[in-house]
């Protein structure tokens, strides 16, 4: 079983309400190899990577001053929970989010500024062994199925 970012598959959880559709996740979902979840509702603010977070030494602000940093916790541990649930061994998250981005994340700015790090889910994920890619590297590891 492979877990995947919701906005992926098309649902709008993103912070604009929209989600991204990639065609190659729903063929996934629709063949029920796939299970969809979202570690984030909110659109917030961040200035380090998700290990900061998850060491305690970065929290996640909201814009509007809300330090929401227990939410983005919550999020990547019950989505830990979910894989490990399922069995999931590999996990395609979308690339650049404060959750689930798995090389690079916006820098919080809300000005599609990226900076190399990785979310705080991405980050407990790999923390417990499970493989994480993001949606561009969806290809090459359907190849090795
Ligand atoms: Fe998509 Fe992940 Fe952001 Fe949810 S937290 S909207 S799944 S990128």
């Amino acid at each position: 079983m492979i877990l995947v970012s919701s906005c992926l598959a098309g649902l709008p959880v993103r912070y604009n309400a929209t989600g991204c559709p990639d065609e190659r996740i729903n063929k996934l979902l629709v063949d029920k190899n796939a299970v969809a979840v979202c570690p984030e509702l909110l659109g917030v603010f961040m200035t380090q990577d998700g290990n900061d977070v998850l060491d305690r030494k970065a929290e996640v602000i909201e814009n509007s001053g809300r330090n929401v940093t227990e939410l983005y916790l919550k999020g990547a541990r019950l989505t830990l929970e979910k894989a490990l649930e399922l069995g999931a061994t590999t996990i395609v998250l979308k690339e650049s989010s404060l959750s689930c981005g798995s090389t690079l994340i916006y820098n919080g700015e809300f000005k599609a500024k990226k900076i190399l790090g990785v979310g705080v889910t991405a980050a407990l994920l790999r923390r417990h062994g499970l493989q994480v890619i993001f949606e561009e590297n969806l290809p090459s590891f359907l190849d090795t199925l």
